[in-house]
């Protein structure tokens, strides 16, 4: 479904953003004070703006409040992320994405009413370690503080060659298999015969303890 973005500041951070976006056909308004940045993008943006965000005008001028989405990557100016970030919300934005730079920029951001503060750097650490303590785990969703989804590749011999009632995933492991990859093939809701080969890739959806468990027993 197509939404509308305005993206604030188009470093690393802000033009990843961008460029992900709009190769998935959203439409993406690009804005930064730096004429450089701006133009890296200018052919690909759906508009780009050379601008303030400091400036609560320019927000105005630009009706941020009928963009989906607002968000706001500048990080080492924090002054202009917080005034860009105010000014925002008090305009009627709906939805403001905010980076901060370091947590009392992130305690900032959250009091003055970003509805997502993300930290970049802090976020991928955590990733990264993740993926090196579970190298099975292909991806990792954390949907509460207790339970999470992850995609796991079953290597195990174990595990292989046996059903998903053989294997009594939910009663060993509290989890559902939601979908199974085999070979580049996507099984939704899998049936309990299904059989699983090995170096499948299971979807499964539970405690996140369980989903360690299970992501380390199938390696
Ligand atoms: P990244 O890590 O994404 O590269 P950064 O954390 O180093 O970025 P900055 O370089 O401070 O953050 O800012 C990112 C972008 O925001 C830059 O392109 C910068 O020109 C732009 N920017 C900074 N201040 C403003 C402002 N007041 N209005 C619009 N854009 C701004
Ligand atoms: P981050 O985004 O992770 O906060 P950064 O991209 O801003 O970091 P730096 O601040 O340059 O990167 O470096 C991160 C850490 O590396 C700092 O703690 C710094 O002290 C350390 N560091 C920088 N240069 C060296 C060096 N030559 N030898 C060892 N440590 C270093
Ligand atoms: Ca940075």
């Amino acid at each position: 479904m197509k939404k509308t973005y305005a993206i604030i500041g188009l470093g690393r951070f802000g033009g990843a953003l961008l460029q992900t976006l709009i190769a998935n056909g959203q439409d993406v308004l690009g804005i930064d004070i730096n004429e450089e940045n701006v133009n890296d993008y200018r052919d690909i943006a759906t508009q780009v703006i050379i601008a303030d965000a400091q400036e609560e005008d320019v927000l105005r001028k630009l009706d941020i409040a009928s963009f989906d989405h607002v968000i706001i990557a500048i990080g080492h100016n924090m002054q202009a992320s917080i005034l860009a970030t105010i000014n925002a919300k008090d305009l009627g934005a709906k939805h403001v994405i905010a980076k901060a730079e370091n947590r009392t920029h992130l305690r900032v951001l959250t009091k003055i009413g970003a509805d997502t503060v993300v930290q970049p750097e802090r976020e991928m650490g955590e990733r990264i370690a993740r993926k090196l303590l579970a190298p099975n785990m292909l991806n990792f969703i954390e949907l509460s503080d207790d339970y999470s989804m992850a995609e796991v590749q079953i290597v195990n011999p174990t595990f292989t060659g046996r059903t998903i009632s053989d294997l009594n995933i939910r009663k060993r492991f509290g989890l559902n298999v939601i979908a199974v990859r085999h070979e580049g093939e996507i099984v939704v809701a899998p049936e309990g015969k299904y059989r699983v080969q090995p170096n499948d890739i299971v979807s499964v959806v539970g405690p996140k303890d369980m989903v360690d468990d299970f992501d380390q027993l199938t390696n």
